[in-house]
């Protein structure tokens, strides 16, 4: 889990990392407030799980609240690489001398961890590939990139960061850039914290989500694994491969996936009801196709369980199902559909069948218009 910068922000002043103030808004009022309080110039900075902001003019200097309201107006609603803006947070403005770079992550391949810094930062890693020096995490020394005069500060930031990076589980911990402001500080200007998910049983946090898109939340909350897309035929399947390998028929067909959708291996009514809920939720979803193979959960559990699902969502389902079986004990669950004579349910045999059938239904508009 990627936490957003006002989060990161936050975990880096509990561990004594040096940070601007700063305040989150979420409407330009509140915004104009935050500049008021934080006082003199401010940074009003879109909050997107994504990075080069400031390129895509996600970043704004505001010398005064009314500017501060004016930036976060044009900045709330943005769209920065598919992630819309839902909320801004708005710093303490610094006066920056120079831009550096550090990062402790997990360097998978050699199992341990590393540091990398560079004295050239604020821009995209990639483009300072070549100035970054790598060390092992437990050796970090910031003399062997940064002079003299800042290295000892420095190393203090990287100890504090190294804390946020072990106590809070985390598999990366970026400061981009690290600034050296006109009055001689280190400041973290911009982080980028990522979270083992697999820890997080270790730590009280309340996962911030989706970004806020509402369905993919109500889906996090419901701990389905649903991505939301823009097209218009719903997807639900049984393992991440073949939901993929789902989205690639629909396309093929000629339609465009509404969602990704993995119902994991033990697919009971309630979790078919909970995604077809979601999925049906989607005002742009017209057809929804549902792909299983069947394996530990057999396909006639997964058909009483769509039979069952419709009976629990009664109203709300009113979009037209292709369904498609196959494996461990398909003939059953065609059977079981079949009697159940649903008649938002089409059966078909094979996925190019299916999603040809799924596409001709959300082309046709078919399902009740709303
Ligand atoms: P990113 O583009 O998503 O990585 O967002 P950053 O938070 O890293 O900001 C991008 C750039 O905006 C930084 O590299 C700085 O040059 C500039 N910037 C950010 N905060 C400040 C600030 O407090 N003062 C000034 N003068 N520039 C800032
Ligand atoms: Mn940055």
């Amino acid at each position: 889990m990627d936490l957003f910068e006002h989060e990161a922000r936050d975990v880096f002043e509990r561990y004594g990392v040096p940070v601007p103030r700063g305040l989150v808004a979420d409407t330009p009022e509140s915004a104009r407030e935050a500049a008021a309080s934080i006082g003199g110039t401010v940074v009003v900075k879109a909050q997107v799980k994504t990075g080069g902001r400031g390129k895509a003019g996600g970043i704004k200097l505001a010398s005064t609240p009314d500017e501060a309201f004016a930036a976060a107006s044009a900045i709330l609603g943005m769209d920065i690489k598919g992630h819309t803006v839902h909320k801004v947070l708005v710093t303490e403005a610094s006066e920056i001398a120079e831009e550096y770079y550090i990062s402790f992550l997990l360097d998978r391949a050699n199992r341990t961890f590393i540091a990398m810094a560079s004295a050239t930062g604020g821009m995209e890693i990639e483009e300072m590939a070549d100035s970054i020096t790598r060390m092992p995490a437990s050796a970090f020394d910031a003399s062997a990139v940064f002079s003299p005069e800042i290295a000892d500060q420095v190393n203090a930031v990287a100890s504090a960061l190294w804390k946020v990076f072990v106590s809070e589980d985390a598999t990366l911990v970026e400061v981009n850039p690290l600034a050296l402001t006109k009055s001689g500080k280190i400041l973290a200007l911009d982080g980028k914290v990522t979270l083992d998910d697999n820890a997080s049983f270790r730590h009280s946090r309340t996962d911030s989500g989706a970004e806020g898109d509402p369905l993919e939340v109500r889906a996090a909350e419901k701990g389905l694994n649903y991505v939301k897309l823009d097209g218009t035929v719903g997807v639900i399947g049984n393992g991440a491969g073949l939901v993929m390998s789902t989205l690639d028929v629909v396309a093929l067909a000629g339609a465009a996936p509404a969602n990704f959708l993995d119902i994991g291996g033990g697919a009971s009514a309630q979790v078919m009801a909970d995604g077809l809920d979601v999925i049906l939720s989607d005002p742009s979803v017209r057809s929804v196709f549902v792909n299983v193979f069947g394996g530990i959960t057999a396909c006639d559990a997964v058909a009483n369980g769509i039979v069952q699902a419709l009976g629990l969502l009664g109203d709300r389902a009113d979009k037209p199902l292709v369904v498609r079986l196959d494996g461990n004990n398909a003939e059953a669950g065609h059977r079981i559909l079949d009697e159940a004579r649903h008649p938002l349910i089409t059966v078909a045999h094979t996925m190019d069948d299916a999603a040809g059938r799924a596409a001709a239904l959300a082309g046709a508009g078919a399902g009740k218009e709303s």
